[in-house]
């Protein structure tokens, strides 16, 4: 059985930070940590979680902060799609020397490409490429679970004014690889409240499910 928990590491910036782990065998993965967190750090060892992955959505600083933190204390590897790569090392291209504090993430351990697996214990999540917001965005999908990163949020969808997004592909990501998944998948997105394919093909008001 996978847990998902929910945790907000950057004031201002309101990024979801998701732990998710398999209750059995207690490996997990930690998706998008926005900044350094001791008591984060702390709670993964009281959960007794072995946590074999930090997977980035996307590049931009306020999703990649707290890599190098956890990484080193938990010993896990940074997997990124292999198109945002080049920005964890890369305050610039992170965007982060323009809003707050400069941020430079250690280098990427595992590249991600569109079809690759992720395991949790004996889970699959696969990982979808879903360019827009930035190039090499990605989401990860298992049993109606959809991590969606800065793609889709509730009622809305990631901004595409930043250099390397596209509105048009951001619309077609959604459109060709998050509204085909079931209708009662539970969106986890990467800023704001969680909500559900079948919500967002219904409501959402940049790209509609027909
Ligand atoms: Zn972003
Ligand atoms: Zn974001």
């Amino acid at each position: 059985m996978i847990e998902v928990k929910n945790y907000v590491l950057l004031p201002g910036y309101e990024t979801n930070t998701w732990l998710v782990y398999d209750a059995n065998s207690r490996q997990g993965i930690l998706i998008d940590p926005a900044a350094p967190s001791d008591e984060l750090l702390n709670q993964i060892s009281e959960l007794h979680l072995s946590i074999s992955h930090i997977v980035n959505t996307h590049g931009h600083g306020d999703h990649i902060g707290g890599n190098s933190f956890f990484a080193e204390g938990l010993g896990a590897l940074i997997a990124i799609h292999e198109l945002d790569a080049p920005m964890l090392r890369d305050e610039r291209r992170n965007f982060s020397i323009y809003f707050n504090t400069p941020i430079r993430s250690k280098a990427a351990d595992q590249l991600l490409r569109d079809g690759d697996f992720i395991s949790i214990g004996k889970h699959l999540l696969t990982v979808i490429h879903t360019p827009g917001h930035t190039p090499g965005g990605i989401c990860l999908y298992h049993d109606r679970l959809l991590f969606s990163g800065d793609t889709l949020f509730e009622q809305s969808i990631g901004r595409t004014d930043l250099p390397g997004g596209s509105h048009d592909r951001i619309v077609q990501s959604i459109r060709h690889r998050l509204y085909i998944l079931p209708d009662e998948t539970v969106v986890y997105p990467g800023h704001g409240p969680k909500t559900s394919i079948r919500i967002e093909k219904r409501i959402n008001p940049f790209v509609s499910g027909d």
